[in-house]
Order: C-alpha cells, then sequence, then structure tokens
C-alpha cells in the first residue's frame, strides 16, 4: 500500500500518472522505444509538448490572449533572474513583496539587474501573515509576488491591483485554485510541487510585454528565444515534460481547476478544523491568510512530539515534518494528494492523547 504522501516538494503525483508515465519508460506509443531514448524532434514528442502547453492555457483559461508557455530548466530558482533579465530596464526598478524564503531569493536575484523596492514584508513575523494596504510605486518595470508560500503556510487571496507588469511565483499552488490569470503577465512555477516530477518549470508568458529593456539577453535566458522555438530551443526535459502533461490531462477529466478546487477547499477545511478544535495542536500561519496547499502547525505540548511522530508513522503518513526555519509540521496537500489521506492524518490527530 502507498504511504499518505504529504510531502512539500518534490511531492505526490497519482497513481494513475505513475502508471503511465512508468509504462511509457519501457515501451512509448506501443513504438517499442522508450520515451527516453527517442528524439525530441519526433512526431511523437512534440505531440506531447503541443499538447501539455495546450492544456496549460485550457486550464488557466488563457487561450488567445496572448500568452505564450515554456517549459524551461533551472528550476523557479532561473525564473528568478530570467524574469528581471527579461523585464528590468537597464537602470530599470522593479516592486518585490517580500512573503518568504523564495521570495527573497527572487529578490536578491533581480537586485544584480537594477534596482529592487521591497514595498511589503512579513519578515518581522517569520512570514506569518500576507502582507496588506502597501502602495505600489507607478514607476515601475513590474511587480513580483509569491502566491503561496510553502514554508509558512500562507496564500495571497488578493494581489496587487495596478496597471504595472505582474509578475507571479505559482511553484506550490499552480492549477489549485480559481484566479483571474489575465492579472499576471508572468506566471511561473517549478513543476515539482502541484504539476508533475523535478525537472521542468513552467513559464506562462504575455508576449507583448517582452523586447522592452534594451539589454542583450543570452539565448537560454530570453524568453522570446524560447517562445519562437516552441520551447524546443533546446533538448527540453522530456519525462518532466510528459509526466507533467498526463497530470494535466488527469486534472482536466478531472473537471479542470473548478472541480479540483472544491476538493482543496474540502481537504483544508477538514485539516484545518481540527487544527483549532483540538487543544494539542495550533495553527502556525495568521487565519485568514492560510495556504490551502501547505498546512503548517505545531504541537501545544512539545513532549508529545515522539508519540505523535511514531503514531503517523504506523498510519504510514509520510512527508509532514516542518521546514527547518518554521519547525513543527507542514502537511502539503496538494492536488494529487486524495482527500482520505487527509482524514486518516486527523484521525491520528483526533487519537493523540
Ligand atoms: C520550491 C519553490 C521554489 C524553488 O523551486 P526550484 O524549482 O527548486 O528552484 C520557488 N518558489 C516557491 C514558491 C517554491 O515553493
Amino acid at each position: 500500500m502507498k504511504k499518505h504522501n504529504f510531502s512539500a516538494g518534490p511531492s505526490i503525483l497519482t497513481q494513475e500518472v505513475l502508471q503511465k508515465a512508468s509504462e511509457a519508460v519501457l515501451n512509448f506509443n506501443n513504438d517499442n522505444l522508450s520515451i527516453l531514448e527517442i528524439s525530441h524532434r519526433s512526431p511523437a514528442f512534440v505531440a506531447v509538448m503541443e499538447k501539455a502547453r495546450s492544456l496549460v492555457l485550457e486550464l488557466l483559461d488563457l487561450e488567445n490572449k496572448g500568452y505564450s508557455v515554456l517549459f524551461l530548466q533551472g528550476g523557479a530558482s532561473l525564473q528568478f533572474l530570467m524574469t528581471p533579465y527579461n523585464l528590468m530596464k537597464e537602470n530599470g526598478k522593479a516592486a518585490y513583496l517580500d512573503t518568504g524564503a523564495w521570495s527573497s531569493k527572487a529578490i536578491k536575484e533581480a537586485k544584480l539587474f537594477g534596482e529592487v523596492e521591497v514595498v511589503a514584508s512579513s519578515k518581522d513575523k517569520n512570514y506569518n501573515y500576507i502582507p496588506k494596504n502597501y502602495t505600489i510605486p507607478s514607476a515601475v518595470d513590474y511587480i513580483h509576488c509569491t502566491s503561496n508560500n510553502t514554508i509558512y503556510g500562507t496564500q495571497i487571496k488578493e494581489f496587487p491591483k495596478s496597471d504595472n507588469v505582474l509578475v507571479c511565483d505559482m511553484s506550490s499552488d499552480i492549477f489549485s485554485r480559481q484566479l483571474d490569470f489575465t492579472q499576471f503577465d508572468v506566471i511561473y512555477a517549478g513543476a515539482q510541487k502541484n504539476m508533475g516530477p523535478a525537472g521542468t518549470t513552467l513559464a506562462v508568458v504575455k508576449e507583448s510585454i517582452l523586447g522592452k529593456t534594451g539589454r542583450t539577453i543570452p539565448s537560454m535566458l530570453d524568453y522570446q528565444v524560447h517562445i519562437s522555438k516552441d520551447s524546443m530551443f533546446n533538448t527540453p526535459p522530456v519525462f518532466a515534460v510528459y509526466t507533467s502533461m498526463l497530470t494535466l490531462q488527469w486534472l482536466k477529466e478531472k473537471g479542470g481547476i473548478a472541480a479540483i478546487e472544491k476538493i482543496n477547499n474540502a481537504k483544508a477545511e477538514l485539516l484545518y478544523s481540527e487544527i483549532d478544535n483540538n487543544p494539542l495542536f495550533k495553527g502556525v500561519a495568521e487565519k485568514e491568510d492560510r495556504s490551502n496547499m501547505n498546512v503548517t502547525f505545531v504541537l501545544t505540548d512539545d513532549s508529545l512530539k515522539d508519540k505523535f511522530d511514531s503514531m503517523c508513522k504506523e498510519a504510514d503518513i509520510s512527508g509532514i515534518n516542518g521546514h527547518r526555519s518554521v519547525g513543527g509540521y507542514r502537511a502539503s496537500i496538494y492536488n494529487a494528494l486524495p482527500l482520505e489521506s487527509v482524514q486518516v492524518l486527523v484521525n491520528v490527530m483526533k487519537a493523540l492523547k
């Protein structure tokens, strides 16, 4: 029996996707070759890439709205520098929201390219809330935010409203909830949290914002180069793209983001209500800013730690240790995690004495 996998990333994939992916490793498309040993230019793989790109636009409701979909490498961490490289003018300026460790890493890279104004930060309380009522300066090249803070368990509910270009790191909550995705000009996400295995990074880019910086951008870091080659400028990470495509297909068959959001809300409600009603547990993030993907909590009585940990192990629960900078526990309840797994965790919490 498979464990209940609450890992923060790389994280759970559905059994159905794992089954199909493993079949393709042995024999892809009944062609008696592995997907790992055929050309990325072969019609069979080009079709996979095209399918993956079109599913992204379909699921985000961004079809025919001027967006291009790229499957890149280098993780979300490379996007921390690709975004300023492609969007910040020479001697330009960008505005950043500092809502956690990933945001601050993005800020560090952007500072290599120009001026960064941190418009708001929740660092004062170890990032356990989302700052509100901040003012965005008007003369910036773009605004950058992180929709879900994987480590602290907070999530932005209201995005910055302005006429500026808006860039969002959605690594840990892409495809998890309905949003008006047209409010963003660049969305990026490492695949390994809510979309697929490690090895590829999704970037959804509005083409009309590109080519305005006056910079010479190295080819591999230039969104326009990747767009002009349909995400095939160099050899793409074929297996990661294929497995992501399978997950996107699974999501579409399930009813898309609207359907998965309902399930995600039910999972989060079940777990948060146990945290709030059980005196042995306490949530880490401010209630109004709680994430529906990463649920952070602590024991109110540390002496119960060993007992709780062994009960979790007994119940085949895996991956709920908190990040070292927060401590306690973190249950990541991404799209692929079934409601039953959350119920198992809640039952263990109820049984703790
Ligand atoms: C995991 C994570 C990253 C880093 O992703 P890599 O693919 O490892 O570079 C960046 N941002 C957020 C919000 C994350 O959760």
